[in-house]
C-alpha cells in the first residue's frame, strides 16, 4: 500500500505555504523506518534515490513490507530550490542550517517549525536514515554516533564499505559546541532512543549512479535488519574509522594543489605529503599540508581556492 500527502511544514513572511510530501508505503504492523532526504537542498541523490525506491515498493512483484516505511524526498523545500546547503538571513537568522535545530520547535524559526512538523513522523519511527550527500570529492560514507551499538548495526545494515563513528558531547573535540551539532536529526534521534545513521551518498548537485545504486541498496539492506523486508542484509565487511578528527587544514590562505596519487580511498601515514598551498600571485609555496595520523583519505578539497582554516584533506583514523 502506498499514499502520497502533502503537508504544510512552515510559512513564509507573504503568507506562501511551505509544502513538501510525505510518502507513506506498508501495512502499518511492524516497525516504522523513516527516511528523509534534502534538508540540505543541494544533496539530490538522496531525493533520487527515494524515487528510485518508490518504483521497487510499488511495482506489481514488489515484496509487501511488514510494518511502515515514511519517506520524504524534499524535506527542505527552501534550500532544494535554490539549490543550496543554508538558508539566506532573511529566511532564518536563527538557524540557517536546518540540521542544527532537530528535534525542532513548532514556535520557533522557519527551519525550527519544518523540523518539528518533520519530527512528528521521525520521532515516532523505529529507525531513521536521514539522506545527505558530501561533495563530489567525498568519499560515500554512513555516519553513526560512537558507542552506540544500535546505530553501528544499522550502518552496517546500509553497508557502505566506510563507515565513520562520530564522538558526541563531552566526548568530541570543540567543534562539536561551535557547530551546533547536537541538533542533528540523527544526534537528536539517537538521544531519543531511535537508532539513526546519515549516509553521505557523494556528489551533491549532481545525479551520482553510483552513490544512489550504494544508497538503494543500503535502504533494502536496513529494510531487512528491521524486519520489514525477509532475510538479512548482507554481511558487512568493510572499514570503521573516526569522522572529523584527522583534518588537515590550510594554515595560510591561496590555491591548494593535492599531489598526484593523493585520491579518495588512499591509506596515508603521518607525516606523508597530501599537497601544497600556493601563494597565486608570487607562486610561493605557503604550506605542504601532510596527514598527522594513519587512516583513509575520505575528502579532498578540489575547490582550490582555500581559506585559512578550511579542511584541505579529510584523514579518517581507523577505528579497528
Ligand atoms: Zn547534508
Amino acid at each position: 500500500m502506498h499514499t502520497a500527502e502533502r503537508t504544510t511544514v512552515a510559512r513564509l513572511p507573504s503568507g506562501v505555504r511551505i509544502e513538501t510530501t510525505v510518502h507513506r508505503y506498508g501495512t502499518g504492523e511492524g516497525p516504522t523506518l523513516y527516511i528523509q532526504a534534502a534538508q540540505h537542498g543541494r544533496e539530490i541523490n538522496g531525493t533520487e534515490l527515494l524515487r528510485r525506491l518508490h518504483g521497487r515498493l510499488t511495482a506489481p512483484d514488489s515484496p509487501d513490507l511488514s510494518g511502515t516505511l515514511i519517506a520524504v524526498p524534499v524535506a527542505n523545500p527552501l534550500t532544494f530550490d535554490r539549490v543550496s546547503y543554508t538558508t539566506p538571513e532573511p529566511i532564518d537568522s536563527a538557524a540557517p542550517n536546518m540540521n542544527r535545530c532537530w528535534p525542532g520547535d513548532s514556535e520557533g524559526s522557519i527551519h525550527e517549525r519544518m523540523a518539528a512538523s518533520l519530527w512528528e513522523e521521525a520521532g515516532a519511527a523505529d529507525a531513521i536514515v536521514d539522506l545527505h550527500t558530501g561533495s563530489p570529492e567525498m568519499l560515500t560514507h554512513t555516519v553513526y554516533l560512537r558507542g552506540d551499538d544500535d546505530c553501528r548495526r544499522l550502518a552496517e545494515a546500509f553497508g557502505t564499505d566506510l563507515l565513520l563513528a562520530e564522538a558526541a558531547g563531552a566526548e568530541a573535540d570543540a567543534e562539536w559546541d561551535t557547530r551546533e551539532f547536537d541538533g542533528k536529526l540523527r544526534v537528536a534521534a539517537t538521544r531519543a532512543g531511535i537508532p539513526s545513521i546519515t549516509p553521505e551518498l557523494g556528489s551533491n548537485k549532481q545525479v551520482g549512479e553510483a552513490a544512489i545504486e550504494t544508497g538503494l541498496a543500503g535502504l533494502f539492506g536496513v529494510c531487512r535488519h528491521l524486519g520489514l523486508l525477509d532475510g538479512e542484509p548482507d554481511p558487512w565487511d568493510g572499514t570503521r574509522a573516526l569522522n572529523h578528527l584527522g583534518r588537515v587544514r590550510a594554515a595560510e590562505s591561496g590555491l591548494f594543489v593535492a599531489d598526484a596519487g593523493v585520491d579518495l580511498g588512499l591509506t596515508v601515514g603521518p607525516g606523508d605529503s597530501l599537497g601544497t598551498v600556493y601563494d597565486p600571485a608570487s607562486y610561493e609555496p605557503l604550506q605542504e599540508a601532510t596527514a598527522d595520523r594513519e587512516g583513509i583519505v575520505y575528502s579532498i578539497a578540489r575547490e582550490a581556492t582555500v581559506t585559512a582554516g578550511q579542511t584541505l584533506v579529510g584523514v579518517a583514523e581507523r577505528l579497528d
